[in-house]
């Protein structure tokens, strides 16, 4: 829960970018014990994002108590926020956008606070010395804003329905509906209480506590326990038909489809979710045990979300996935293969700095390959030469810096490609062994953390026993088609009938990856 310099996250020259970009907080006061205070940073330092987050302290749980109205689409809320100072503090920010606050206590006394576009400055009676446990509540309100996905204008955040709200975004959407430190580097536990007229149904992160009536209005309690970046979490309002099970090996499913959501599309979506079980089974074997105690999906029949998002244990998805581009319902165990694969990477282990996106990305595409795998549809070997053969040389699928990608192209198609090629080529480079011990190690050593690309790097050495510089060089930080010295024989072989039916299949998955794309970021 509490994170960053702790964990051993290395931020290397990331944070010294950082530290120049925020600026060096002022000494202000002094604390009753005559130390100097400092005012806390209005960001964490993120090189892609400056103002995410904050800094001086780490936030431990959120007890969320939230009221919406469908009818009113407004927002009325108190916010419960443990946190330990990690400097001591004269005061500190949180991130807010576009609700009022009416109320901020900071150890159960009244504080004084400010607001500057994203930022809610609050001021303590007394400084918070370094070390210090504290609880700040908020009382906040309004009708929630909603954002767009960098690179792609679709709508993300808090998002109203046509029978409630549906929240998900990527790398932005708590800030629309709680006061957070929003970066993922602060991992915390969650408690959700939503209070919404009787008749609606609320579903959220974790596991359902209970659902209290009273006066018309129905409160219902979801606890997600298990350390949590804030833009996975996600409260659902809506008329859901839920679908509350165990994998065989004992997993708590809990999935939530939208009632309104019948007919064709409806059996490829439950076909879709029913499958989840084996999914978990096959990205187990290849990454270790699921890392949360419980899991599943939403599917909100909302026409203006276009994406999907890997939200904590439960996944939001697009009906669009489950529909080709001629509207008719189609297969989407991949976007589901792809989500889960996400539980483990970009979840329960989770990105330090937002640059790193392709060890989310990757990682959740390379997940789609083993998919087809073992759906007999193609090998990883395959899915690569043919996403290798798919883009020459002068495409543009080859300027983008997969390490290092910018904003624009955080979730551009070459992040998602690229990034399992990355995979793929250290998996060749160091044999399958090797590979699937780097892979599991990374899962296992990183669970509830936080993690850089170095890191990987580093790890993927220490366990090979190789140099491997010039390969993450080559595919990582260069935007350049790498030579393939395989390239050439893998050609010749494209004339057997086989090896064309196996192309054709790994042709097929990729054509597959883009339609999903062009429909929405999943
Ligand atoms: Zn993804």
């Amino acid at each position: 829960m509490t994170t960053t310099r702790a964990n051993g996250v290395r931020w290397g020259a990331a944070l010294a970018v950082a530290t120049l970009l925020v600026g060096t907080p002022g000494v202000a006061a002094a604390d009753g014990r005559g130390k100097p205070c400092t005012a806390g940073a209005a960001g964490v330092g993120d090189p892609y994002f400056p103002t995410y987050g904050n800094g001086g302290y780490d936030v431990g749980s959120y007890d969320l108590d939230i009221t919406y109205d469908p009818a009113t689409d407004r927002l009325d809320g108190e916010a419960s926020i443990r946190a330990k100072a990690t400097e001591t503090l004269c005061s500190f920010h949180l991130d807010l956008i576009g609700l009022d606050v009416s109320r901020v206590e900071v150890d159960h006394q009244d504080a004084t606070w400010t607001r500057d576009g994203q930022e809610l400055i609050v001021t303590p009676r007394r400084p918070l010395p370094d070390g210090h446990r504290f609880t700040v509540d908020v009382v906040y309100g309004g009708v929630p804003v909603t954002f767009e996905i960098p690179g792609f204008g679709q709508p993300a955040g808090f998002m109203t329905t046509p029978d409630g709200a549906i929240v998900a975004g990527q790398p932005e959407v708590a800030t629309a509906w709680f006061p957070v430190n929003d970066h993922p580097i602060d991992k915390a536990s969650y408690t959700f209480d939503v209070t919404v007229p009787d008749g609606d149904e609320v579903v959220a992160n974790g596991e359902l506590r209970r659902v209290r009536s009273q006066d018309g209005w129905t409160t219902w309690r979801w606890e997600a326990r298990e350390p949590m970046a804030s833009y996975l979490a996600t409260i659902d309002i809506g008329a859901w038909d839920v679908r509350s099970w165990e994998t065989d090996a004992g997993l708590a499913v809990y999935d939530a489809v939208d009632s309104a959501i019948t007919g064709g599309l409806r059996a490829e979506i439950d076909s879709s979710l029913a499958r989840q079980d084996e999914v978990i089974a096959v990205l187990s074997a290849a990454f270790g045990p699921y890392p949360f105690s419980t899991a599943g999906g939403i599917v909100d029949n909302h026409d203006d979300l276009f994406f999907a998002l890997e939200t904590q244990t439960r996944s939001v998805y697009s009906k669009y996935f489950w529909l080709d581009q001629q509207g008719n319902p189609t297969n989407g165990d991949f976007v589901v293969a792809h989500e889960m694969a996400h539980q483990w990477f970009g979840d329960d282990v989770a990105l330090a700095r937002w640059q790193d996106i392709w060890l989310n990305e990757g990682f959740a595409t390379y997940a789609e390959w083993l998919w087809a795998e073992y759906e007999g549809q193609a090998t990883p070997d395959e899915s690569f030469q043919a996403t290798y053969d798919a883009f020459p040389a002068d495409d543009p699928f080859w300027t983008v810096t997969i390490g290092d990608p910018g904003v624009t192209d955080l979730f551009s198609n070459p992040v998602y490609f690229r990034g399992a090629m990355t995979l793929h080529a250290l998996r060749e480079a160091v044999g399958d062994d090797a590979f699937w011990a780097i892979i599991r190690e990374w899962a296992a050593a990183n669970s509830g953390g936080n993690v850089t690309t170095e890191q990987f790097i580093a790890l993927a050495e220490e366990v090979s026993g190789q140099q491997l510089d010039d390969l993450f060089t080559t595919w990582l930080f260069t935007p350049a088609r790498p030579d393939l010295a395989g390239a050439a024989a893998a050609a010749d072989g494209a004339a057997t009938t086989e090896a064309r039916v196996a192309a054709d299949s790994a042709a097929g998955w990729l054509a597959g990856a883009q339609a999903r794309l062009d429909r929405g970021r999943y």
